[in-house]
């Protein structure tokens, strides 16, 4: 549909997800992008290249319109933006395991180097997500979340069912994202407005308007080369390209300066595609006669399957009169128009050979079999998907298919079961979508005060006992027969992934303690309890003694490490005069023709550059040392958040993070605790 405007193939190869588009020198807009061993290249194609001589920047051997930038350690984020306003110009961001790295491209020089400890943050971005005109910082985490920050408070999280590889603004409130198993699609936001899978990972996204309608489409860079743009309301592709690689990155700019934006794609192998919107003369006409066609196309495909069906009722009806309506006859294709299907969920505690799982019974109402069942559904079957077929000996009425959710969360279960009879050749396909409650892995047992958890929450709602059997039996698989009309009572489960126990008992006063050593779990009751009741604050008490235990381990960990790390880097400030005498006093006897003493002191460089190396294996261990640490005390802060909804689940957060930084340990605990750090 659409072609390049340019095709350049450059000799260098691209890492996945690194490549920028800046004006370093204010002016020309210049590719930048992380190449093997360490190094950035800027390709320039508009001024003839500088010749630099400092040491970080070099020109490529093999391209004269670029340069090589040496970072001699593995890229991980690579960006491009001003910094500075009054500089006129863009800097280039370069990210590693370790440090950033700000550079003025222009006069080849360090704006700033700095150490700095990563997070389980794996994509940024920036959108007015409420619409006040002002941007808020979506961070997409390892832990499956889409979190919405406004300035240092959480307002909105979005559970996804994968690690958020990227987030992009698309525009007002409407954000794209991927995830690490090959989902694309579109929020606004907190409701996702569609999502496709692919088998191919979506390796870039980001938001440009190529049919210029004046709305963005998502386009994707895949793994296997494919480029494709999709409307942002239904997710349809309006656009696509193959490169023969892997896509790196997708960016925009004007890079042949004519005053066009171009959409930029570049693949590993270093091939590079610009590609100009639609021109706004020839979409009134396109966009006009694209719509039409596409409705006649749909409808035409719809008149096809009906007659399709059609025909096959005919053949169905023809082939009952022909024959005798016999019982035994088995080669009917109809059933019997009353045929119902039923379904039912509960919890199977499972047997030797099989370990306990949420079940999903399906049956028909009559002597009518199930042939094959298809189930879609986010995050509990690997490719999403699954068959159930039965050999042609064990085909019944019902049958019942095993679920483990590897998450709590509540999962729409999309299912097409095929119904007929022994010998049938077309089968009748029921379509139906059941919901898996949130809470389906726990079963619930009868209260045994002696395995009662230590840990709790405790807090008070003012909702009437029914209503809590009602969000009981929402969110849990409860056998048919539960049925609890006053308080005060009492609920016990157990997980069916790992035997841990959960407790919930409600007082005649409302107060509400749930008991479980879990507490990502009494996070995520408390949670949806509060969606289902629509609390907006709640304040909660907590304990989980073994947890904050291991915490306080942590925090002493983490303050060893600091000062292993500072205690390490003196060190290594020593040796590095060291070695600069050791060189100097060598050179002089060298000079002084003093052989002895010179073999003697590049021995003594050579024990001090053992030492260094070993040093640096050290000092690397400790810092992924560290920055575990870091990520455990930064988890256990969001958790204790979790627990709290609103006001105080903020307050929470902000008051532990003041408490980390000013080093005080008994307030962290405390908050966590009481959810204040005041008494
Ligand atoms: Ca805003
Ligand atoms: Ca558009």
């Amino acid at each position: 549909m659409l072609l390049p405007v340019f095709t350049l193939k450059l000799r260098h190869k691209i890492s996945p997800r690194m490549v920028a588009v800046g004006r370093y020198d204010g002016t020309h807009p210049c590719l930048a992008a992380a190449t093997q061993a360490g190094k950035v290249f800027i390709h320039n194609p508009h001024t003839r290249s500088q010749h630099f001589s400092a040491s970080r920047v070099f020109q490529s051997p093999l391209e004269s319109d670029v340069s090589l930038l040496n970072i001699n350690q593995a890229v991980s984020c690579l960006t491009a933006g001003v910094l500075n306003p009054e500089l006129g110009y863009d800097a280039l961001l370069v990210g590693t395991q370790t440090n950033l790295l700000a550079y003025d491209v222009y006069n080849n020089s360090d704006l700033f180097y700095r150490e700095v400890t990563g997070d389980n943050v794996h994509s940024l971005a920036l959108c007015d997500f409420d619409g006040d005109g002002k941007k808020e910082l979506l961070v997409g985490s390892e832990d499956f979340d889409i979190r919405v920050f406004k300035e240092d408070e959480i307002v909105a999280e979005m559970t996804e069912t994968e690690i958020i590889t990227s987030l992009c603004p698309m525009y007002g409130s409407r954000f794209g994202y991927a995830l690490s198993n090959g989902t694309v699609g579109v929020y606004d936001k907190t409701a996702r407005y569609w999502r496709i899978k692919s088998k191919n990972h979506a390796m870039s996204i980001h938001a440009f308007d190529l049919n210029s309608d004046g709305v963005c489409e998502l386009i994707t860079g895949w793994s296997n080369g494919k480029v494709d743009a999709r409307s942002d309301r239904t997710g349809e592709v309006i656009f696509k390209d193959n490169f023969s690689s892997a896509v790196a990155g997708v960016v925009e700019g004007d890079y042949r300066m004519d005053g066009h934006i171009q959409l930029i794609c570049c693949s590993v192998d270093g091939e590079i595609r610009g590609y100009l919107p639609d021109t706004a003369e020839m979409r009134g006409n396109l966009m006009d006669t694209s719509v039409e066609q596409d409705l006649i196309r749909e409808l035409s495909q719809k008149k096809q399957n009906l007659l399709l069906e059609l025909r096959n009722y005919e053949d169905n009806a023809k082939a009952e009169l022909s024959s005798p309506l016999n019982e035994a006859d088995g080669h009917r294709g109809i059933i019997p128009a009353n045929t119902k299907l039923h379904t039912a969920l509960s919890v199977n505690l499972g047997s030797e050979a099989q370990a306990a799982h949420a079940e999903l019974c399906i049956s028909t109402s009559n002597d009518t079999i199930i042939r094959a069942v298809l189930i879609f559904a986010e995050g509990i079957f690997l490719g999403e998907s699954h068959v159930v077929h039965p050999s042609i000996h064990n085909l019944s009425s019902s049958i019942r298919i095993p679920i483990t959710p590897p998450k709590d969360v509540p999962v729409d279960l999309h299912l097409k079961t095929f119904v007929g009879y022994r010998s049938s050749t077309q089968f009748h396909v029921f379509e139906l979508t059941r919901q898996l409650p949130r809470f389906s892995m726990y079963a619930l047992t009868s209260p045994d005060s002696a395995s009662e958890p230590l840990s709790y929450v405790n807090f008070i709602i003012a909702e009437r006992a029914q209503r809590v059997f009602m969000w009981l039996n929402q969110n849990f698989l409860l056998p048919e027969d539960t049925n609890i009309q006053n308080v005060p009572f009492q609920v016990c489960f157990t997980s069916l992934r790992n035997g841990g126990q959960l407790c919930i008992k409600i007082k005649l006063s409302g107060e509400i303690t749930i008991n479980t050593d879990d507490i990502d779990l009494a996070g995520d009751i408390i949670q949806s309890m509060a969606s289902f009741f629509a609390i907006e604050d709640l304040q909660v008490e907590a304990d989980f003694p073994v947890y904050f235990e291991e915490l306080r381990k942590v925090l002493v960990k983490v303050d060893e490490y600091h000062s292993v790390h500072q205690k390490l880097s003196a060190d290594m400030a020593d040796n590095s005069n060291l070695i600069r005498s050791l060189l100097v006093r060598a050179e002089d006897a060298r000079l002084m023709r003093d052989m002895r003493t010179m073999k003697n002191r590049y021995m003594e460089l050579y024990d001090l550059n053992k030492d260094l190396l070993n040093g640096y294996k050290i000092r690397s261990n400790n810092h992924t040392e560290l920055l575990g640490s870091l990520k455990a005390v930064n988890q256990a802060i969001q958790r204790a958040g979790r627990l709290r909804v609103g006001k105080p689940k903020n307050q929470v957060i902000t008051a532990c993070r003041d408490a980390i930084r000013s080093n005080n340990i008994n307030t962290l605990f405390r908050i966590m605790r009481v959810g204040t750090a005041s008494s």
